[in-house]
């Protein structure tokens, strides 16, 4: 469901992708893995549009997305979810409301700026809350949480969107140790529960050796690896981050 051929992206003289091939089928969990500025996060933002190539193609959903504009590429972001490093929540409002924009995307208007939120949306909501183990958290304000607790929400928030394809980019890197285990594990097991694809990237080859299916691991823009999770080893991952200036995790 996500398909790239020969995507080639360059910023000046820094090529971020050169010429990757990444096929990624229905329901699995992958993640990019790499050291810092070997095209991750450029990949990443390649598969909902927010970033466009200057070769190559990418075909998600179905969508062409180098050639989706507009109308098409809202449809397309409608049916992806996303989950970010800074959980991005909307600190003021409550974390029930922070949920629900979620479903921005499903309600009709906003009219006049104000949303009306269905009953069964926000009881949908609430269930989401409840699988992330915030439901007792639902009327207090997002800002309040703890790290941890926020990122929840952003994964909440993404599910209420019924997305197909879930992209997140170094969901667990603000978080200490312990709670990004927990973290990346609640993503990857509602995930598999809703039967959604997800892409992923990570900086700590433990997480993603303990959580993904598959790893696809980048260095300076292009696919050095790309196999079943059960098939790799720290040692051979490790590999990945060798000769880097950068330190090895
Ligand atoms: P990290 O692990 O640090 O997040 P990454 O693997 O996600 O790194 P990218 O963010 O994809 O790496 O960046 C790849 C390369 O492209 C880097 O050298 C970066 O400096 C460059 N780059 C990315 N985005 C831009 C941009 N908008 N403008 C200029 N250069 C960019
Ligand atoms: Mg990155």
């Amino acid at each position: 469901i996500v398909e790239t051929r020969g995507l080639v992206k360059a910023f000046g003289d820094v090529i971020a992708c050169g010429g990757v091939d990444l096929t990624v089928r229905r329901g699995e969990t992958v993640a990019l893995l790499g050291p810092s500025g070997s095209g991750k996060s450029t990949l990443l933002r390649h598969l909902n549009g927010l970033t466009r190539p200057d070769s190559g193609e990418v075909r998600v959903l179905g969508v062409d997305v180098v050639a989706a504009r507009g109308a098409e590429l809202r449809a397309l972001r409608r049916r992806v979810g996303v989950v970010f490093q800074q959980f991005n929540l909307v600190g003021r409002l409550t974390v029930m409301e922070n949920v629900l924009c979620g479903a921005l995307g499903r309600v009709r208007g906003p009219r006049y700026g104000v949303v009306t939120w269905p009953r069964s949306l926000r009881a949908e909501a609430l269930e989401h809350l409840d699988r992330v183990g915030l439901a007792d958290r639902a009327y207090q304000r997002a800002g309040s949480l703890s790290g941890g607790q926020q990122q929840r929400v952003a994964i909440a928030r993404a599910l209420l969107q019924r997305p197909e394809l879930v992209l997140a980019d170094e969901p667990v890197a603000s978080l200490d140790p312990e709670t990004a285990a927990s973290v990346m594990g609640l993503l990857v097991q509602v995930c598999r529960e809703d039967g959604l694809t997800m892409v992923c990237t990570l900086h700590q080859i433990e997480l993603a050796l303990q959580w993904t299916r598959r790893v696809v691991g980048l260095r300076l823009g292009e696919v050095r690896l790309d196999e079943p999770t059960e098939l790799l080893d720290t040692v051979r991952l490790r590999g990945l981050y060798l000769s880097d200036p950068v330190t090895v995790p």
